[in-house]
Order: C-alpha cells, then sequence, then structure tokens
C-alpha cells in the first residue's frame, strides 16, 4: 500500500503522473485506496457533488459502411440488402421528436457511406440547424471525417472548416475504439491508425471544434495498451485543450465478428475510470457508461472520479445492436444519482448546469423522456 501512496496524492492534488506509474496503479493498487483518490481529485477539480446527465438522441442516418469493424453489430455492407439510409427529412423529424421531449443535443452518426461526402455532410448540418437552430449539433468523429474527405478529395482541414460552417457544434469521440496499433488493428484492420485519430481531433481542435475523447475496452487488448490508450490522449491535451471529457465503455459481445471472445469486467472498467480520473490532470470531465455496464456499476463509478452520467439518449441503435439492453427513465437516472449520494443535474453540452436538482421537490418529471430505444431492436423484437 505504500509504495503507492506518493503517486495517489500526487495525482489526487492535480500533479502529472507518468504512463508506468498509471499502469502499475491500474494493475496493482488496493482498490479502496485508488477510489479514494480518484474521489479526492474528483472533487477537487469539480469543486462540489453534483453529477450531471444530458438529454439527447443519437440519429443514425445510414448502417451503410465501407469499413467492417470486427466488433460493430450495426453496419451494413454496401449493396447488402439490409443497408439502409435515412433521408434529410427523416432525420429532422426525429431532431423534432427529440426537442419536443426536452433534448438540447442530437449525435448524428452513421457508417462510412461511399458516397458520402462533405457535401452530405454539409447539407445534412445546415439542415438541422436551419430548422432548430438551437439544438447542439454534437456529432460525427475523426473517422468520418477522414472519410468524407476522400470522397470528397478534399485535406481534412478544409473538411473540417466546411463543416464547421455548415452548423457542427462539436465532435463526439466515436470510433476512437482502442488508438494503439496492435489491438486497433486486430479489431478495425480498416479504420484509420489511432495516430490519424487523434491528429484528425487536434486539428479540429485547431480550428476551435472541441470534442469528447472515448475509449471501448474488452476486445482483447492488453493492460499496458489500456493505459497508453489514455497516454495518446492525454498528449494531445497537452497541445490542445479541447478535449471536454473521456467517456470509456465496455464492448459489447452479440451480432459481430469478434463473438464476445473477450469482454472487460466491472472491476477493470471501475479500476480504469479511476486511473483516468487520476491521470487525466487535464481533462475536467469523466463520464461513465452505465448502458454498457449496468446501473449498479454506473452508480459505484461516481465514487471512482465520475461526474457526468452521460444521457439520456432517446434514441440509440449501434451499442444496442450489439447487445446492450440497459434502459433508463429520466426518473430513474435522477434517482439513481441521488440515491448514490451525489446531486443531480441537467448539463448542455459544453457541461453547463441548466438545472441543478438539489431536493427531490426539484426533480423534472416526464414518462415520456426514456433512454437508449432501439428503433432497429424493436424492429427485430416485433419480427420475432
Ligand atoms: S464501427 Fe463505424 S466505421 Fe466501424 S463498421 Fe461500424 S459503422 Fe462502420
Amino acid at each position: 500500500m505504500a509504495e503507492f501512496d506518493d503517486i495517489l496524492a500526487r495525482a489526487a492534488d492535480g500533479g502529472r503522473i507518468e504512463a508506468e506509474d498509471a499502469l502499475r496503479l491500474y494493475t496493482d493498487a488496493p482498490f479502496h485506496a485508488l477510489a479514494e483518490a480518484a474521489n479526492a481529485a474528483r472533487e477537487r477539480v469539480i469543486g462540489d457533488d453534483i453529477v450531471t446527465y444530458i438529454i439527447d438522441r443519437n440519429i443514425n442516418y445510414t448502417n451503410v459502411c465501407t469499413t467492417a469493424c470486427k466488433f460493430c453489430a450495426f453496419y451494413r455492407a454496401p449493396k447488402h440488402d439490409e443497408g439502409w439510409t435515412h433521408d434529410n427529412a427523416e432525420v429532422l423529424r426525429r431532431c423534432g421528436e427529440a426537442v419536443d421531449l426536452g433534448a438540447t443535443q442530437v449525435m448524428l452518426q452513421g457508417g462510412h457511406h461511399p458516397e458520402f461526402g462533405v457535401e452530405y455532410y454539409e447539407e445534412l448540418f445546415s439542415a438541422v440547424k436551419e430548422q432548430y437552430p438551437d439544438l447542439v449539433i454534437h456529432s460525427i468523429g475523426p473517422s468520418e471525417i477522414d472519410h468524407m474527405s476522400r470522397v470528397s478529395g478534399v485535406e481534412v482541414d478544409e473538411a473540417i472548416k466546411r463543416i464547421k460552417a455548415a452548423g457542427l457544434d462539436s465532435i463526439a469521440g466515436a470510433g476512437a475504439e482502442m488508438l494503439p496499433e496492435r489491438p486497433r488493428k486486430a479489431i478495425a484492420p480498416l479504420k484509420e491508425p489511432g495516430g490519424r485519430w487523434l491528429e484528425i481531433m487536434e486539428a479540429a481542435h485547431v480550428q476551435g471544434l472541441e470534442s469528447t475523447a472515448t475509449m471501448m475496452m474488452g476486445t482483447g487488448e492488453t493492460n499496458a495498451e489500456r493505459i497508453e490508450h489514455l497516454r495518446m490522449i492525454r498528449d494531445v491535451q497537452d497541445r490542445t485543450g479541447g478535449f471536454r471529457s473521456f467517456i470509456p465503455w465496455t464492448y459489447q459481445p452479440e451480432n459481430n465478428h469478434l463473438k464476445g471472445r473477450t469482454q472487460a469486467t466491472a472491476l477493470e472498467y471501475l479500476r480504469l475510470l479511476a486511473v483516468a480520473r487520476l491521470f487525466f490532470h487535464n481533462v475536467t470531465h469523466l463520464q461513465s457508461s452505465w448502458l454498457t455496464v449496468g446501473k449498479a456499476a454506473g452508480q459505484l463509478s461516481m465514487h471512482l472520479g465520475v461526474d457526468d452520467l452521460g444521457s439520456i439518449m432517446l434514441e440509440e441503435n449501434v451499442i444496442s445492436s450489439a447487445g446492450a439492453r440497459n434502459q433508463s427513465k429520466l426518473g430513474e437516472l435522477i434517482d439513481l444519482i441521488r440515491s448514490g449520494d451525489r446531486v443531480p443535474a441537467q448539463r448542455n453540452t459544453v457541461y453547463e448546469r441548466m438545472s441543478v436538482h438539489w431536493t427531490p421537490e426539484d426533480d423534472p418529471s416526464d414518462d415520456r423522456v426514456r433512454s437508449h430505444f432501439s428503433t432497429i431492436v424493436a424492429d427485430l423484437q416485433q419480427k420475432a
């Protein structure tokens, strides 16, 4: 225990720890000491016991994709008879439903459609902004930006400039998966290398488009590779400061080529969260994914450095297609936070607190606000 005291105390105080130290903490530090230090770091950075959530909707415009990631249950190859694309009118209809239910942001996500270049995204984003100017477009990721710039034959910098001008407010950090080369090639051989993913994030940050950073763990990567993923993100953050939060989740095993041969345990996930809070002295927010690890682990995560429980996401198809079945309602998520000894608050995309629910009397109640409804899974269940 004593051998970890110095590192834990330094990290809890906001000091910088090296990747080797983070790896030792991850594999060997006693759980309670790790949790205590991560919680102290959260308190220092956040300043109080408020844990936030957001109401948003993930809208998928197409499942057609040329990249064929082995962990993905969502995509269909071009010309596959289960491939689909929603036109802008349908995307706008879903945005409207989200706005009616109090959503403040949309995450427009989709496959790498062989015909979707920069022009497609310019039209999509400007159509959403024209109809719903207050709805924040926190969408796509470096993989889509890389893909669209190749389809249109333009530099990534130009693609970023144009989609930002069309209305993209910030970049969701999807597609990070595992950034180190070996595990990334093993699960997503056709995706851009991790270094390229970070390069594009950096280019976006330089142009004033901030983002979140993510990680999908549990596909056979080593502990050292998990920590290397954190190090790669932190190095970019040192230069740009453009990552608002770090959001790890666990690989879901159904309906994909990896077939669940490996998976991260809840304990591995919770330890990773704690180490992330201590290692990322330069990233303010840490979000846990109750969708993939379950509500109980999600509640515990608030004692391991987490200050955000993510979203009441009104629709989600990508992770749900791979087996994530956890759903919640607005009231249940708020209860989860309050009964976990934290104060719930609704936030917006830039983590401003829109409404703090100090007491149960302050809680909003709208049973229509349910999370993670998957239109795809619902269709399949209806057919079964
Ligand atoms: S994860 Fe994204 S890029 Fe990979 S196959 Fe699925 S939709 Fe395509």
